[in-house]
């Protein structure tokens, strides 16, 4: 398609799937698979509730278009037994709170029960299911597990980005049974995460971090030849350095993956991609809390001694180089920000990417804890809600639970 001045392409010739706005739901008993798998403390209080509020645009059209709204999800790993501790019972009274209307829980997700329930629901009324996971159907993507679920619906609405990159029944296994389309968040996802690869407005920046150069490979290949700028940071910055020569101490460092660093920094360079690794680092001996720091240049990082975050040197160089793109995509921590001691770096670029007059990014996972605890959520353009998905969507994949959905006519 022929673009001009780098416009976005249409939003749905990026989805190409029907979205809920598509679909006739009045009086209609619609399935919404929503990502509710939500923390939940020992307690069963929900410590972040936003996984649920990212979905209410969907829940809200629905009740106000009349449909019998029938949501479902997964929680933690049950592994297909019933387990009370993930149980969604504590998802039902908070959607009750956010809805500001009854929201009837029932404690199955097939079933002779709850097939009354739903024959009772009027137009509007909000049902949430069962954990799916209680069944080993769930996972398995098993069809008579679908089958079963969809026989409750007339529609299938999947809203559940954060698990959309799994094939399960309820993901992949009821659209074969039920029209189906996307609900707004997953739209949402879509246009930001496949729209800003296809068609970036630039210069357009990638900022990589976390653990290991094997968790971003896909990414790292899909956007060598599309991005203007990469920022590496996080522990898998010193897998690039190691392979440039250099001691790194105890530093994490993958054997395995020095040659492939070694050919992505030589082909970002021939691509003329601006290329930037942390000049300088936070060591300590150990993760503890409490240990002594030290801030050195990459190239002197002593024995003994591991880098578990980027240093101030390396927060100027990178922030400069932010601030001139207009594009950013984030995904993963310059440092082992969990720990104080550690979280300055992630939380230095997490404000130079807020700052930025750019549309910004974010993988889901723990660059959105991240970013959140840092205070600037709210000058992110857009926060993915899917931590594996989000990646996926960056490798150029496509993930089964939109594959799966009722495609668009082209008109
Ligand atoms: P990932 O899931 O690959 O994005 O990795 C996220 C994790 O990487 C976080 O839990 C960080 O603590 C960890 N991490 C970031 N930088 C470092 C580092 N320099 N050394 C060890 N772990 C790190």
């Amino acid at each position: 398609m022929i673009r001009k001045n780098g416009s976005p392409l249409p939003p749905s010739d990026i989805l190409a799937k029907l979205t809920i706005e598509d679909l006739e739901i009045k009086g209609k008993r619609v399935f919404v698979r929503a990502d509710f798998n939500v923390p939940i403390d020992e307690n069963l209080k929900i410590t972040d509730d936003r996984r649920i509020r990212s979905t209410l645009p969907t829940i809200n059209y629905a009740i106000d278009e009349g449909a019998r709204v029938i949501l479902a999800s997964h929680l933690g790993r049950p592994k297909g037994k019933r387990e009370p501790r993930f149980s969604l019972a504590p998802i039902a009274k908070r959607l009750q709170r956010l809805l500001d209307k009854d929201v009837l829980f029932t404690e199955d997700c097939i079933g002779q029960k709850v097939e009354n329930s739903i024959a009772k629901m009027k137009d509007g009324d909000v049902l949430l299911l069962e954990n799916l996971r209680f069944y080993p159907g769930e996972e398995k993507n098993d069809e008579d597990f679908a089958k079963a679920l969809s026989q409750i619906a007339d529609f299938y609405i999947n809203d559940a980005f954060g698990a959309a990159h799994r094939a399960h029944a309820s993901t992949v296994g009821i659209p074969k049974f039920l029209p189906s389309a996307a609900g707004f968040l997953l739209k949402k996802e879509i246009e930001y995460l496949k729209g800003v690869v296809i068609n970036p407005i630039r210069p357009f920046l990638a900022i990589l971090g976390g653990a290991k150069v094997s968790g971003k490979i896909g990414v790292l290949e899909n956007l060598v030849d599309k991005v203007n700028k990469v920022i590496v940071g996080g522990g898998m910055a010193f897998t690039f350095i190691r392979a440039m020569g250099y001691e790194i101490g105890d530093s994490l460092v993958e054997a395995d993956m020095l040659d492939f660093a070694n050919r992505l920094r030589e082909k970002l360079i021939e691509s003329k991609v601006k290329f930037y690794l942390p000049v300088d680092c936070v060591i300590a001996q150990s993760m503890e809390p409490g240990a002594e720091t030290k801030i050195v240049t990459t190239q002197e990082i002593p024995k003994g001694w591991r880098a578990l975050d980027i240093g101030p040197a390396s927060v100027r160089l990178f922030s400069e180089a932010i601030q001139d793109v207009k594009t950013i995509i984030w995904n993963g921590p310059m440092g082992v920000f969990e720990i104080d001691a550690f979280s300055r770096g992630t939380y230095a670029i997490a404000h130079s990417v807020a700052d930025a007059y750019a549309l910004t990014i974010v993988g889901g996972g723990d660059t959105d804890l991240a970013v959140h605890k840092a205070g600037v959520s709210d000058s992110i353009s857009f926060i993915s809600t899917g931590g594996g998905a989000s990646l996926q969507l960056l490798e150029g994949k496509e993930l089964p639970g939109i594959a799966a959905l009722t495609d668009k006519k082209k008109e």
